[in-house]
């Protein structure tokens, strides 16, 4: 495809190759972008709530995911046609501004598509439909601010965090834990957390998984781990106060080179080479302690007679610790990675509270923690669990349902207003669009209109994956709401027994909410204005 100029400057597109080009224009691209949009909701509709079901998703190279999560399961799906792919972008979004709310978001895109189809086959121009959706937005985030409350907590009594973060929970597959990993996320936050600038740096948390163990079993280490163990077995696990030298250098004697001859021909020659190794070794050691070493961590690797010699000097060492784990180590502890032992010295120790090494249940596996760093605020979360399992899928989506969390955990700390979940946002929404719409004399209170209905699909998305009736349930509550002129009543996914979502414990930030209907609402826009489509035919 190329663009060229006539005579009087106004552009035209000239196609090359026209018999392989296929093009859709006006009412028929619009409806086959809508027929796009529409397919990737409806398939993410089913998993939208608590009750919502989980996709399995198999890879090119078949490793198999499973996921609860918008953002995760669209970004497995190899899909071609590029309204699609705007609909991946959309939960994208979401996911990178919000951290959860990713199916929300695709859902309401869905329905808003789906309204403006029928708005379409009413004759109401694609524009006018997207102008409507903008004033009804408006109404909506407005309407949002207005009925939004403040969430009350402090530091010392984050016990409403902890229930937030088990609403974002409890629809995922760790939800058997919610409890624990909820509380594991709110301290996380709250240990990096800014709280006089209201910021998080969720840089600072890092969250880790191995597979192992039971999913109750994961935890919050204030510090960094890394994956190896002390080098003697009667070396201490515990090092409180821990000064250590951080090493890239080889941590032996030098060895004799190859290409040098050394003849040992008697015992006595052998004793002294032996001695003088041992000698130099015990050098090395000594100038470790000197500089007030108490935990040698090494790039390389000693012989066992060296590791031998650490043990009775007392002189605790970590072997073969990666490059990156090292630069981790001298960050957090704020230590120089030293690349030539002549230049150790007391400055360059990193030091932390406690270094301690652990070992899990009968398994020879074993874990070095270090915490308490002096220079960081840095935490780690541990995940274990997926040992039934056998694979590293329950640890992978272990990591995207605390990454939601903390998510949460991170915008009520920026901003504490929440609205409640379970559909009572998008019910009240519906109701206060709805009666905006009589105040537009124009074409566009049709599709405000269409807005309000679109919202419902929210909640009527969460009765029916919960088995309820959709449009008997969202008409109870959506009456009850006007009756009492509340607006908490929402779908009650679990059975509890009350549509009060202040009494479930079920709300959701107020920017995430808002997030979302915005959101929609341009990805929507921007199909409706989309009239002309040219693709290759081979698609
Ligand atoms: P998302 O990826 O969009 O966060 P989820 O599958 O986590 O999708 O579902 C979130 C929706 O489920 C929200 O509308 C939320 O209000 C609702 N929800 C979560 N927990 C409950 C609950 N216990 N009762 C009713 N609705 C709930």
């Amino acid at each position: 495809m190329a663009l060229a100029f006539d005579e009087f400057g106004r552009p035209f597109i000239i196609l090359r190759e026209q018999d392989q080009k296929t093009r859709l224009r006006g009412i028929d691209a619009q409806k086959a972008n809508i027929a796009a949009g529409k397919a990737v909701a409806r398939i993410l509709r089913s998993s939208l709530g608590p009750k919502g079901m989980d996709k399995m998703l198999q890879g090119p190279d078949g490793d198999v995911t499973i996921s609860n999560d918008g953002a995760t399961i669209l970004e497995q799906m190899d899909v071609d046609n590029q309204i699609a792919k705007l609909m991946v972008d959309l939960s994208r979004s979401q996911d990178y501004e919000i951290g959860d709310g990713t199916t929300g978001v695709v859902v309401m895109a869905g329905a808003l598509l789906e309204q403006a189809e029928r708005q379409l086959d009413r004759g109401i121009h694609p524009i006018r439909i997207a102008e409507g959706y903008e004033m009804a937005s408006r109404v909506a985030v407005e309407h949002l601010e207005r009925i939004a409350q403040k969430f009350e907590f402090d530091v010392n009594s984050y016990e409403p965090l902890v229930q937030t973060c088990m609403t974002t929970l409890s629809s995922k597959i760790v939800n058997r834990c919610k409890r624990s990993l909820a509380e594991i996320a709110v301290k996380a936050v709250l240990a990096v957390a800014d709280l006089e600038r209201r910021d998080v740096n969720l840089d600072l948390i890092k969250v880790e998984g191995k597979v192992g163990g039971k999913l109750e079993d994961t935890e919050l280490i204030y510090g960094i781990l890394v994956d190896k163990d002390m080098s003697h077995p009667q070396m201490p696990k515990h090092i409180e106060d821990a000064h250590i030298a951080i090493l890239t250098c080889p941590f032996e004697p030098p060895k004799p080179k190859t290409k040098h001859k050394v003849d040992i021909d008697t015992v006595e020659k052998f004793e002294t080479l032996r001695k003088q190794e041992q000698q130099y070794f015990d050098e090395m050691v000594q100038k470790c302690k000197d500089v007030g070493a108490t935990l040698v961590i090494c790039q390389w690797g000693f012989d066992d007679e060296a590791n031998h010699l650490l043990m009775h000097r007392n002189l605790p060492a970590v072997r073969w610790v990666g490059g990156v784990e090292l630069e981790l180590i001298a960050i957090a502890t704020g230590g120089r990675i030293v690349p030539r032992f002549q230049e150790l010295t007391p400055e360059k120790l990193g030091k932390a509270g406690m270094v301690r090494e652990k070992s899990f249940g009968t398994t020879k596996e074993r874990m070095l923690y270090i915490e308490h760093c002096a220079n960081s605020k840095a935490v780690t979360i541990f995940i274990r669990g997926g040992y039934g399992l056998g694979n590293k899928m329950m640890i992978e989506e272990t990591k995207r349902s605390i990454h939601d969390a903390l998510c949460v955990a991170r915008n009520l700390i920026r901003n504490n207003s929440i609205v409640y979940g379970g559909g009572a946002a998008e019910i009240t929404c519906s109701l206060a669009v709805d009666a905006a719409a009589d105040k537009y004399p124009g074409v566009e209170q049709y599709a405000i209109r269409a807005f309000a209905e679109a919202l419902d699909s929210v909640p009527m998305a969460l009765a029916e994956n919960s088995g309820l009736q959709p449009i008997e349930t969202l008409s109870a509550v959506k009456s009850q709401q006007i009756k009492e002129n509340i607006p908490f009543y929402g779908i009650d996914c679990n059975d509890v027994g009350t549509n009060d979502m202040r009494e479930q414990n079920v709300f959701e930030t107020l920017i995430g909410k808002q997030q979302q209907i915005l959101l929609a609402t341009q990805v929507v826009k921007m199909i409706l204005k989309i009239d002309d489509v040219i693709s290759n035919s081979e698609y």
